[in-house]
């Protein structure tokens, strides 16, 4: 429990918010699966502020909980204890811009958006894309180490994070890496903090590098009537079109949820088991001599049904969005138990038909939906609440099912979170990611960053 006087010589009055439906908001991350309970929102506008704040803390013992967008998917923005939230929203100037060394200057509240536009001024890109990120902040993608449609090409965010500023559980200013894209000089602390979901540090400012924005998308939507068929389609695009920057899937149950709620039109006259979004960074007309030596052979012989290819950027944006309003509308709109599981390629097809059988024989009420990243291996399974059951009697039985789902996982090789993280959601499975001996280092690396667990409790592991 905090009490929030304890700040007042730190912030000024509207930098902490205590009146509890103020402070309601800023509790709880999209992760449905906890009830948020904070005692107070704390909004520094400097890295000395936060530095100040966590020293305070740690004087008082009072934990905090870094808070982005809160656009998180696994609780780990999620006060359950009457934390204080500690929010980035007000850290959120572009620093600086540099076109030549493609490079970005910005503090961590930067919502991701704000960071695109900014870039596209200069023709250059972040290309790190989400659906979230007209909400997700540039601290909590790379605390998350982010991912999105674009891995196939650019990678996660890890790959352009150059440098961090700190302020760790020690309550120590941190400066890590710099606007280098070469700087072997020992241990990569800065790589630490990525993905560490706010247990070591708070991020505060970043410098990263970008690269250029590409002037055009072609995308092509292609329905096969297996998953074995929409596999085949992803080998054939990656083995004949080297720079292929995405290959998203989803299934005709994702699909119908989208059109249910969205005024989008249905893509093909029919409906067909799997959907496959393929994307190029190019004018339809060059796209198109790349894609017909793989599309056309796969529509001959009948592997594919159907595809269409977008003539213009604004049909594009339609394609893309007919896959990328599937999380949001079922988070929206069905109360989903959601798993974003990573999953060897080669095993994909055998993973899900394990999992189909699994849930048929042990869980009958559930009704699992498939979509994500096909092409890295990404797969989001979501199960939407079914009406009969109680949220509470549903979410207990889905943390049930996970282990399941866990096992069958780890027979192929998968992890049990690809780009989401741990949270809360996931923390009792860790140990089907992660060895002992992984762990235990972890729990050291915790101890030196924030030796009085004042950081994010609860939250990956428990100390
Ligand atoms: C519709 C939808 C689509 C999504 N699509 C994707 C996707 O394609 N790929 C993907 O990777 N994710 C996706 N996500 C998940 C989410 O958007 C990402 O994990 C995102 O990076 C979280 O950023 P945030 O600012 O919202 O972080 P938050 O949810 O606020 O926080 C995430 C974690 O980071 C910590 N944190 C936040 N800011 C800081 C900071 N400055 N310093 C230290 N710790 C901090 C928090 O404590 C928490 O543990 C999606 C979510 C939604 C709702």
């Amino acid at each position: 429990m905090c009490n929030p006087l304890i700040f007042q010589d730190i912030l000024s009055r509207n930098q902490i918010l205590s009146d509890p439906t103020e402070v309601a908001p800023y509790a709880q991350d999209w992760a449905r699966d906890f009830t948020g309970n904070a005692s107070a929102v704390l909004l520094p506008k400097s890295t000395e502020e936060v530095q100040s704040i966590v020293l305070r803390a740690r004087q008082e013992a009072i934990a905090l909980i870094p808070s982005g967008g809160r656009t998180g998917l696994c609780g780990g923005a999620t006060a359950t204890n009457k934390e204080a939230i500690l929010s980035l929203e007000k850290m959120n100037t572009i620093l600086s811009i540099e076109p030549t060394e493609q490079t970005v200057q910005c503090q961590a509240g930067v919502v991701t958006q704000q960071l695109h536009d900014a870039l596209a001024e200069h023709k250059l890109s972040f290309p790190v894309s989400l659906a979230s990120q007209g909400s997700s902040q540039i601290g909590g993608n790379v605390s998350t180490n982010a991912g999105g449609i674009h891995v196939l090409k650019y990678g996660t965010t890890r790959q352009w994070v150059l440098g961090l500023t700190i302020v760790t559980g020690e309550g120590k200013i941190l400066h890590t890496g710099k606007k280098l894209y070469k700087d072997q000089t020992g241990y990569d602390l800065r790589a630490l903090f990525i993905g560490a979901e706010g247990t070591l540090g708070i991020i505060t400012e970043l410098t990263l590098a970008v690269t250029t924005l590409p002037q055009h998308y072609t995308r092509v939507l292609c329905a096969t009537d297996t998953l074995s068929d929409l596999l085949s389609t992803l080998r054939a695009a990656r083995s004949k079109i080297p720079d292929l920057s995405a290959f998203e899937f989803f299934s005709e149950d994702a699909l119908s949820l989208v059109l249910t709620h969205h005024a989008h039109k249905r893509p093909f006259p029919k409906s067909y088991p799997y959907y496959g979004l393929i994307e190029l960074e190019k004018e339809t007309a060059t796209a198109l001599e790349e894609l017909e030596p793989v599309l056309t052979p796969l529509l001959e012989n009948g592997t594919m049904k159907d595809a269409v290819v977008s003539q213009s950027m604004l049909q594009a944006q339609e394609l893309l969005e007919l896959r990328e309003l599937v999380g949001e509308t079922l988070s929206t709109h069905y109360q989903p138990h959601k798993n974003d599981l990573s999953v060897p390629v080669s095993q994909i097809e055998e993973f899900i038909d394990e999992a189909n059988n699994y849930f048929q024989e042990e869980f009958p009420a559930f009704h699992p939906i498939y979509f994500g990243h096909l092409g890295d291996g990404n797969i989001h399974l979501n199960i939407p609440k079914p009406s009969k059951l109680e949220a509470n009697e549903f979410f207990k039985l889905a943390h049930k099912a996970d282990k399941g789902i866990f096992e069958i996982l780890t027979r192929r090789g998968g992890s049990i979170s690809a780009e989401h993280g741990i949270g809360l959601l996931k923390k009792d499975y860790l140990h089907y990611s992660r060895t002992e001996e992984e762990l235990a280092y972890m729990r050291a690396i915790k101890a030196v960053f924030d030796p009085d667990n004042i950081l994010n409790p609860g939250k990956i592991f428990d100390v």
